[in-house]
């Protein structure tokens, strides 16, 4: 793509850092997102800043992916990992921090795209200052994270108000499924102006490998009946509803029964936790001789997993978007789901794969027997699911949007002359 634009754009991802490794934890849609849109964006003209909290001393201070797109991480806090409910309390150091950055460079940013309610706040300080156009992504909303756990955490009051404050003020909010929008419109605010633009994948790196060369480069017989998850190992991922479906499939006697976890964690943090809790009740059910946990699947490996699985499993109690639906489909793998959220959005069940209700182990243990029992069937649903991901999906065509969206923000609101910027 021609470079036009050449303006200056922050992506803002205070907590979710886009140049780290994904799959550690607090590491997940987020980083991907913000990395890829930006590097995308990038290609098509925009001169891209990915502003970041830098939670690691010996991380580098400025990143440069591609022409055109950085990762700035900014001094906020402690340089050292801070868990997301406790990073509020630096977010008025991170825009000091970015406004000295900016004043440093002598140019201005034209317009701010803001990622989960911490960058929210950060980017309404910023308009109060810049007066430019802020476009924001809220990746998870409050009103309805707060609805599926039973421990209200004292920040819950803050992000509420801050995710109604910038629903009602940004020139423009990105929901990422219509079963988002209709959220942020039923529980968050009838105000504000929200258009659909939904995540993406990169169609080239998912679904370039044939699922018997991805069994043969990962030592899985073709005969395998492989089912797969991935993710952050967090309670609401629903890891334990796969674990416990597969336990009761009707192939569970299946010698070539096979069950992989994939996904990092730190042991004795929140992740490594969740992981001993799952690993326990895989013991329990008497299913350790089948499941296998190969850890944080980095990207050289992670096409071969999807290629390689019958069926690609995402049980999320709730998700706004759910980016391994999409990986899984652009691999040509059909997917079960959770019946919630951006799921409902991405996989047309009968079509691309299956939905259940959350949390329902029967459900999802007849959804994934289905599959696994009928192989025609399954690569029907494997090739639909990766038309539908070329279609729909693909990050050049969600930052096509975003352009779009950007270039038409900035016609309704002239960004200010860089004189009066500096002084800014
Ligand atoms: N991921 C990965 N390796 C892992 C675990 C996860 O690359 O071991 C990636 C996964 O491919 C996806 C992202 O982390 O791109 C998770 O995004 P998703 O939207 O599914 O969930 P979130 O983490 O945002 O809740």
């Amino acid at each position: 793509m021609v470079a036009q634009n050449q303006q200056r754009i922050a992506l803002i991802s205070v907590h979710g850092d886009p140049a780290i490794e994904i799959g550690k934890e607090e590491a997940g849609g987020q980083n991907v997102y913000v990395r890829q849109v930006g590097e995308a964006l990038a290609k098509q003209g925009w001169q891209v800043d990915m502003f970041t909290r830098k939670a690691n001393a010996a991380d580098a201070t400025i990143v440069e992916h591609s022409p055109g797109c950085r990762t700035i991480r900014l001094t906020a806090g402690p340089e050292a990992f801070v868990p997301r409910q406790e990073i509020f309390e630096y977010c008025s150091t991170f825009v000091e921090e970015f406004l000295k950055f900016q004043r440093k460079e002598g140019r201005q940013y034209a317009l701010i795209h803001t990622n989960y309610w911490l960058s929210a706040w950060v980017g309404m300080e910023l308009k109060k200052v810049l007066n430019i156009p802020q476009v924001h992504v809220y990746h998870s909303l409050g009103a309805v994270k707060y609805k599926s756990i039973s421990t209200i955490p004292l920040i819950a009051t803050t992000r509420l108000n801050t995710e109604k404050a910038v629903l009602e003020s940004a020139e423009r909010i990105v929901a990422t499924s219509p079963q988002e929008k209709q959220h942020m419109r039923e529980l968050v605010s009838a105000k504000g102006s929200i258009d659909i633009i939904p995540c993406g994948t990169d169609i080239h790196r998912f679904g370039a490998i044939s699922r018997e060369a991805a069994r043969a480069q990962l030592g899985i017989a073709p005969d395998r009946r492989l089912v797969f998850y991935v993710g952050r190992f967090d309670p609401r991922k629903g890891i334990e509803t796969v674990v416990r479906a597969v336990g009761q499939s009707q192939l569970r006697g299946d010698a070539n029964l096979q069950l992989i976890i994939g996904g990092g964690s730190r042991p004795g943090a929140a992740d490594g936790i969740e992981r001993d809790r799952i690993e326990g009740i895989v013991d329990e059910l008497g299913m350790r001789d089948f499941t296998t946990f190969p850890g944080r699947l980095g990207d050289e490996v992670l096409p071969m997993y999807y290629a390689a699985a019958d069926v690609c499993v995402v049980p999320s109690h709730y998700e706004p978007f759910g980016l391994v639906a999409i990986e899984a489909m652009a691999s040509g793998t059909p997917v079960v789901a959770s019946d919630v959220g951006g799921l409902q959005f991405t996989v047309v069940p009968e079509e691309t794969g299956l939905l259940a209700p959350p949390q329902d182990e029967a459900a999802f243990a007849q959804a994934i027997d289905r599959i696994l029992m009928n192989s025609e069937w399954r690569s029907q649903l494997g090739k639909a699911a990766r038309k539908r991901v070329e279609d729909k999906f693909s990050w050049a065509g969600v930052a096509s949007q975003l352009s779009h969206l950007y270039q038409q923000l900035l016609v309704e609101k002239p960004t200010k002359t860089l004189v009066n910027q500096v002084s800014a």
